[in-house]
């Protein structure tokens, strides 16, 4: 994908915690856009559901604050604010980089990024349903297409 001279202009997308004492901006496109059901994110997020907004961490820059980390699991970092609380991302290795996904509600206008796909589907709370047509896995996105489609009443 070649860089247009208008996305070069596009100004950073920006986000930070409840307080403002952590705040961050995000250039570009991110890689993936993706609802997880997972446990460790349920726990780490005190939501039924986490999305995130995931970037290498070349397109991050941490303007302002120091972030809190907490290792939920071996090579991965769940930061938060340590004023306010705000859970703030997950970090982790990816694919030979280094990304940052950003919980959906820090970044100041989520409503410019829609959600993908939903992950560990499996996982799922079983009243829990969300009513968009998306591609869903049971687990993360493999080598084969999605579990299935749409929305998740009827199933588990
Ligand atoms: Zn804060
Ligand atoms: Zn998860």
């Amino acid at each position: 994908m070649t860089e247009t001279a208008i996305s070069n202009e596009t100004k950073p997308a920006e986000g930070g915690c409840h307080c403002g004492a952590n705040r961050f901006e995000i250039s570009g496109e991110p890689e993936y856009v993706a609802c997880c059901h997972c446990m460790d994110c349920r726990k780490s997020t005190g939501a039924p559901m986490a999305v995130f907004v995931t970037c290498l961490d070349t397109q991050v820059r941490f303007t302002k604050g120091e972030r809190s980390v907490y290792s939920s699991s071996p090579g991965v970092a769940r930061t938060y604010c340590g004023d306010c609380g705000t859970p703030l991302s997950y970090e982790a290795e990816w694919k030979g980089d280094t990304v940052i996904g950003f919980y959906i509600s820090t970044l100041d206008k989520p409503e410019d990024f829609p959600p993908e796909k939903h992950v560990f589907d499996a996982d799922r709370i079983s009243w829990f349903h969300v009513a968009d047509d998306l591609p869903r896995y049971l687990t993360v996105p493999g080598t084969s297409g999605p579990d299935y489609i749409g929305p998740s009443v009827g199933r588990k």
